[in-house]
C-alpha cells in the first residue's frame, strides 16, 4: 500500500501513544497499557490514560489457513493471511504433504514476515489438487513420518480432510493412517469434517484428546449438531475426551444458524480460524477479524473471541508467552472495536445468510520479531 511520506510514522506514533486495554493476556482484564520502543524491540508499560476502544492482545494465531503461495490451487501469501490482517502466526492446514513440504519451508516461508507453522497433509502431495486422498497409493506413512523428522519445529500436526469429496472410495482409511502417523509422532490431528461418506460420527469416534475438528459449524447434511444447538452423541463423547472444536470458516463450512444455536446452547469453539484461501478471501471469509466479528454476533464475548485466536490456538501449536520477563513484547496485536456499525450491516455466511454484525473488530498493527508493523490488508474491507 503506497502512502505519502510521513504518513506511516505518524500513524505508528498515534497507535503506540494510545492507551490500550489488554484483552486475553496474562495481565488483569481491563488493565490499561502503552507500547513503547525498547532496545531490540517494543515493551509494554502501564499507561495513565483512560481506557479507549483500542485494545492489545497476544498476537493472533490463525490455526487454519492456506499459504503455499504459488504452488497449490488455494494458496495466498503468508503475509496476506498474516501480519497485514493482524495475525502474527499462520498455521497452514495441509497445503503440503511429505513430498512437497520442503518447498513450503524453503521457498515460501522465508519470503514472509509472518511466522508460519504447518499441519502436514497425510496425502503426499498436499493440495496440489483437491482429491488428495481419493487414491491410497498417494499416502505414505513412513515418508510422512520422515518429513516430520526433517521439520520438527515447523510441523505442528497432521491434517486429514475426511469428507466424501476428498476421500472418494477411501472412506475412513486416510483418517486411520493420519492417526497412526500423528500418534507415532506425538502430534495432534486436525480433521476436516464435511459431507458423507464417511459419517461424521465414525470420524469423531477415532479422535483423541488434543485433536482438532475443523469446520465445526458447517451446515452440510450430517452435521454433528441437533436442532436445539446441542452436540450429537458422538460429538459430545469427543468433546468429553478433550477433542477441540475449530471454526475453520472457509468458503462452504460455516453456517450462521448452526454456530448461533450451538454457541447459545453453551457450545462455543475452542479456536476461531479462517480457512482463508484464494477462493474465499474476496468473500465470505476476507480475514480473521471478520470471522471474529461474526462469532461475537453469534453470542461470544470479545474476551472469549480473543482467547480463541490467542491463548487457545497457542496451546495447540505451542507459542511463546507474548510478554517476556521485563516487559519486552514477543508478539502482540493492536486492534479497535467499532461498536457503532450502521444498523443493518451484515456479513455473509457460506449459505447466503446475512450475519447481523454490530461490533466490528479492526486490526491496526502487530508486534512481531521485534518490529512494529501497521496492518495493511491486501483486500478491501468487507463493507
Ligand atoms: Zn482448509
Amino acid at each position: 500500500m503506497l502512502e505519502p511520506p510521513g504518513m506511516r510514522s505518524t500513524a505508528l506514533r498515534m497507535m503506540t501513544e494510545t492507551a490500550l486495554r489488554v484483552v486475553g493476556g496474562h495481565t488483569e482484564a481491563g488493565e490499561v497499557v502503552r507500547i513503547a520502543p525498547a532496545p531490540g524491540g517494543w515493551k509494554l508499560e502501564s499507561s495513565p490514560g483512560p481506557g479507549t476502544d483500542w485494545y492489545i492482545s497476544p498476537g493472533w494465531v490463525d490455526l487454519h489457513a492456506h499459504v503455499y503461495d504459488g504452488v497449490t490451487v488455494l494458496g495466498v501469501h503468508p503475509d496476506t493471511a498474516g501480519y497485514r490482517t493482524g495475525v502474527t502466526l499462520v498455521a497452514d492446514a495441509g497445503s503440503s504433504g511429505e513430498a512437497t513440504v520442503d518447498g513450503l519451508a524453503r521457498y515460501v516461508v522465508p519470503t514472509a514476515r509472518t511466522p508460519v507453522r504447518a499441519w502436514l497433509n497425510i496425502g503426499s502431495h498436499g493440495l496440489v489438487h483437491l482429491r488428495e486422498l481419493a487414491d491410497l497409493s498417494w499416502l505414505d506413512v513412513d515418508r510422512t513420518l520422515g518429513a516430520i523428522d526433517r521439520h520438527p519445529a515447523f510441523i505442528c500436526g497432521v491434517k486429514v480432510r475426511s469428507s466424501g469429496a476428498v476421500v472418494g472410495a477411501s472412506g475412513l482409511q486416510p483418517l486411520k493412517l493420519a492417526r497412526l502417523v500423528a500418534r507415532n509422532a506425538r502430534l495432534p490431528l486436525m480433521v476436516h469434517i464435511g459431507e458423507a461418506p464417511p459419517l461424521v460420527e465414525d470420524v469423531l469416534d477415532l479422535l483423541d484428546e488434543g485433536d482438532v475438528v475443523t469446520h465445526c459449524y458447517h451446515g452440510k447434511v450430517g452435521a454433528p449438531w441437533s436442532a436445539d444447538g446441542s452436540p450429537s452423541q458422538a460429538l459430545r463423547r469427543a468433546i468429553d475426551r478433550g477433542v477441540l472444536l475449530d471454526v475453520g470458516h472457509g468458503g462452504a463450512s460455516f453456517r450462521w444458524e448452526t454456530a448461533w444455536r450451538a454457541i447459545n446452547a453453551g457450545w462455543p469453539p475452542f479456536t476461531i480460524s479462517t480457512d482463508l484461501h484464494a477462493r474465499n478471501i474476496g468473500g465470505p471469509v476476507r480475514d480473521l477479524a471478520t470471522t471474529m466479528s461474526k462469532l461475537i454476533a453469534a453470542g461470544m464475548s470479545l474476551r472469549d473471541v480473543v482467547l480463541c485466536v490467542t491463548t487457545n490456538p497457542g496451546q495447540v501449536v505451542g507459542t511463546e508467552p507474548w510478554v517476556r520477563p521485563g516487559g519486552a513484547v514477543a508478539h502482540a496485536t493492536i486492534f479497535r472495536v467499532s461498536d457503532d456499525a450502521p444498523k443493518g450491516r451484515t456479513y455473509e455466511d457460506c449459505h447466503g445468510s446475512a450475519v447481523p454484525v454490530r461490533r466490528c473488530i479492526v486490526p491496526e498493527a502487530v508486534v512481531l520479531r521485534g518490529q512494529f508493523l501497521p496492518c495493511a490488508p491486501d483486500m478491501a474491507p468487507a463493507v
